[in-house]
């Protein structure tokens, strides 16, 4: 992830050590080699247009007469605009002054939900929180197994749908607003102070997936709706995004199959075309492959 954009953007940098100071033409060709970086990283073109304007105003704008020499005032120019489309400063998860802290899970089909929802468990699981799963991906046959797999790993309850299943909490009925609804009261009951809800995706956007998950979120009010999106997509990362940011609307990002190679693009773009923060990346099957985002990390990394 992120390799060829990184050896890109170091090699563009290299060939602006030395020098004294910067013409127009130099911080053209550099902007030009960061366009075409970042356009082949697969970058929505509208981020990209927008990043390289900013970089190409404040590169020539710049003080040359500061302790930075030309060359490392870009790097630092370049370092701050990705911290910008990266969502700028860490998010932090907005915690319920009373009750319950909700948080839905939504995205298409194979986003990586159900395994994300294992990992939030874990993680919260492990800050002292007692977190409470819901199953509400009632669409996939097997996603409330998985769900109930993953919260065995983490250690966690899950709420679960479907009577005979071996869990503590169980609910007859196959409408997922209904589960969410219950779920949440059920945690509000047992004094669980976390709530994860998973729901169902589709392979693509669709208006009855838009419908579900809008219900589900006007039934449970949650504090987050986080938008899992795979960084494999490529591309089709923006309209995704968008589409599910228009039907359910989300209050951050969560990128997963960051440990794929896929070229960057994605993470890119999504908090950009969204203004959503990044809030987590997914980095493996693992409950354990997770971590919190950090835009300034994550742009460090790059220009590593
Ligand atoms: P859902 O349909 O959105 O609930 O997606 P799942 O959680 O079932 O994930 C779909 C597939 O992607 C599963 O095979 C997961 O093991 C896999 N997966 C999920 N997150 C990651 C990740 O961060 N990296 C990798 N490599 N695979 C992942």
């Amino acid at each position: 992830m992120f390799n060829s954009l990184s050896d890109r953007l170091t090699a563009t940098f290299k060939n602006l050590r030395g020098k004294g100071r910067l013409t127009e033409a130099d911080v053209d060709g550099t902007v030009r080699e960061i366009r075409r970086a970042l356009l082949d990283a697969d970058v929505a073109v509208p981020v990209v247009r927008e990043f390289t304007a900013a970089v190409k105003e404040r590169a020539l704008g710049a003080d040359v007469s500061q302790a930075l020499n030309p060359g490392q005032q870009v790097v630092k120019i370049v370092n701050e605009e990705l911290v910008t489309i990266l969502g700028g400063e860490t998010r932090r998860i907005t915690m319920a002054k009373y009750g319950p802290t909700v948080i839905m899970l939504a995205g298409l089909q194979g986003a990586g939900k159900t395994t994300l929802a294992g990992k939030l468990a874990k993680h919260f699981k492990s800050q002292g929180h007692t977190p409470l799963l819901v199953a509400c991906d009632l669409q996939r046959p097997n996603a409330v197994k998985q769900l109930q797999i993953n919260g065995e790993r983490a250690g966690v309850p899950v709420y679960a749908p479907h009577p005979g299943v071996s869990s503590e909490f169980e609910e007859a009925t196959g409408d997922p607003v209904v589960v969410a609804r219950n779920g949440v009261s059920e945690a509000r009951q047992k004094q669980f102070d976390i709530v994860i809800v998973d729901t169902a995706g589709r392979l693509g956007v669709d208006a009855e997936l838009m419908k579900q998950a809008r219900d589900i979120r006007e039934a449970i009010n949650p504090q987050e709706v986080f938008f899992v999106i795979d960084a494999m997509i490529g591309q089709d990362a923006v309209n995704t995004a968008l589409a599910f940011q228009e039907g359910v609307d989300f209050t951050g990002v969560v990128l997963s199959k960051l440990d794929g190679d896929a070229r960057g693009g994605a993470a890119l773009s999504v908090a950009s075309v969204t203004g959503k923060p990044v809030m987590f990346a997914s980095t493996g099957e693992n409950l354990d492959d997770f971590e919190v985002f950090h835009p300034d990390r994550m742009a460090s990394r790059i220009l590593d």
